[in-house]
């Protein structure tokens, strides 16, 4: 590439990091749309540092050739993970010297209402998250522990906060406020914020490039179905709403999330299992959705193989789990007043035609919305376009997100690269 920077993306959980290399052309900032944009960025390797603080942690980096390398070996912490990585990419070849390394771009879940855009990694940032850890414990901590990783490892590079939430603050406040007393709305900041955003604007974006490049106005819903998943109104590239809550238990059914739940459940179900509100919490999170229900799994394949079968609570599973999307498409629909297109996503929604069909059949009468079977068996592992007939009142399209590519131009926006 002719005047090309390399940027580092990072995605940390408590345990793990994932990360992605890209090669960004200078031509990219000047590219109009993500799809040109996206012409322009070239990943050099992706990865995972997992088990972080066992004896038997993982490092793999993986090249587009489709080699790999992987080591096991005592991960004790991110710092170690971190250096770990950055030392893979010279024995791998991928980089000759760190200091090829011009942005680091990781992904936030949690910016509550500071932040409606992604933010230089500065003192500010920090300190922002720092105090919203209790809204996200488990990620946020992550994410403030990955950042001084990489601060410590290359000291001279710019890092940018991009963060899940942002897309989600043009939400009006009958939007995201919840019936509750309004003080602690004020003094604990309890409130609607939304996650992946990232995805959804990604999302909204490409469709609105794609299909809608000469209409002013373009109203779309985005369904982001992987393990976690999340529906989105976006009127005129902003969201008005958006399916997940304070955190991402709310919503939709999800692989081993709840989803929506009458709050009621939580002192019901205590007093029945003996359980406390933390255990019963953590089983909203970890053990309920698609797994809880079948009692088969939370991979949306294995729950398939048994529908086949005719298995009663894989069957009662996926009904839920279709019906809960089509609540959610129904409501955006009312919402928004027209739509222009419904965009499927994300692990399930890319890969798998039966959640797909299962989802659209709940809105076929009221919304005169109709999936083309030959399509939508068609568009699986990266194929994009068109599942619904010509005649369907609303186009539906099967677009694979991107989120890393977001963060990548993200970053390179932000630091000016
Ligand atoms: P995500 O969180 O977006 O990565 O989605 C992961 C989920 O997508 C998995 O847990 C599966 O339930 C579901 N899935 C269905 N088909 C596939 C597939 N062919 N490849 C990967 N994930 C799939």
């Amino acid at each position: 590439m002719s005047n090309s920077k390399k940027i580092m993306c990072v995605n940390a959980g408590s345990s793990s990091i994932k990360f992605k290399l890209y090669e960004m052309d200078e031509k990219a900032s000047l590219a109009k749309t993500i799809a040109e944009k996206s012409q322009y960025c070239k990943a050099l390797c992706s990865g995972l540092v997992e088990r972080i603080g066992h004896e038997d942690a993982r490092c793999i980096i993986k090249k587009p050739d489709g080699s790999k390398s992987e080591k096991v070996l005592p991960i004790h912490n991110h710092d170690e993970g971190v250096q770990l990585v950055l030392k893979g990419l010279i024995e791998e070849k991928i980089v000759a010297s760190l200091d090829e390394i011009q942005g680091v771009g990781n992904r936030v879940v949690q910016g509550g209402k500071y932040f409606s855009d992604a933010h230089v990694f500065d003192q500010y940032t920090y300190d922002r998250i720092e105090e919203l850890i209790p809204l996200d414990p488990l990620h946020a901590e992550a994410h403030l522990t990955c950042f001084n990783a990489f601060k410590k490892a290359l000291p001279m590079v710019g890092e940018v906060a991009v963060f899940d939430t942002a897309f989600h603050q043009t939400m009006e406040p009958k939007e995201y406020m919840y019936a509750i007393p309004y003080e602690w709305y004020e003094k604990y900041a309890c409130r609607r914020y939304g996650a992946h955003g990232t995805s959804h604007k990604y999302l909204s974006q490409f469709a609105k490039e794609k299909y809608f490049a000469d209409k002013e106005h373009v109203n779309i819903i985005t369904c982001h179905i992987g393990s976690g998943a999340s529906v989105s109104a976006v009127k005129d590239g902003k969201c008005i709403a958006t399916s997940m809550g304070l955190t991402p238990l709310a919503g939709v059914m999800m692989g081993t999330r709840t989803g929506d739940i009458d709050p009621s459940c939580m002192p019901y179900l205590c007093t029945c299992t003996g359980k406390s509100a933390d255990e019963i919490y953590d089983i909203y999170n970890h053990h309920s959705g698609l797994e809880g229900v079948s009692g088969i799994s939370n991979d949306t394949r294995d729950v398939e193989a048994e529908y086949y079968k005719g298995n009663e609570r894989a069957i009662l599973a996926m009904d839920m789990y279709a019906s809960r999307i089509a609540e959610y498409i129904m409501m955006y629909y009312g919402k928004l007043g027209h739509v222009d297109m419904i965009v499927c996503s994300a692990g399930v929604f890319e890969n798998s035609p039966i959640y797909r069909k299962m989802a659209f059949d709940n809105v076929e009468e009221a919304l005169g919305v109709k999936i083309d079977e030959k399509l939508n068996e068609e568009k699986v592992r990266g194929q994009w376009g068109l599942i619904s007939t010509p005649d369907s009142k609303i186009p539906v399209a099967v677009i694979p997100t991107d989120e890393e590519l977001m963060i990548c131009l993200d970053t390179a926006r932000i630091l000016g690269l």
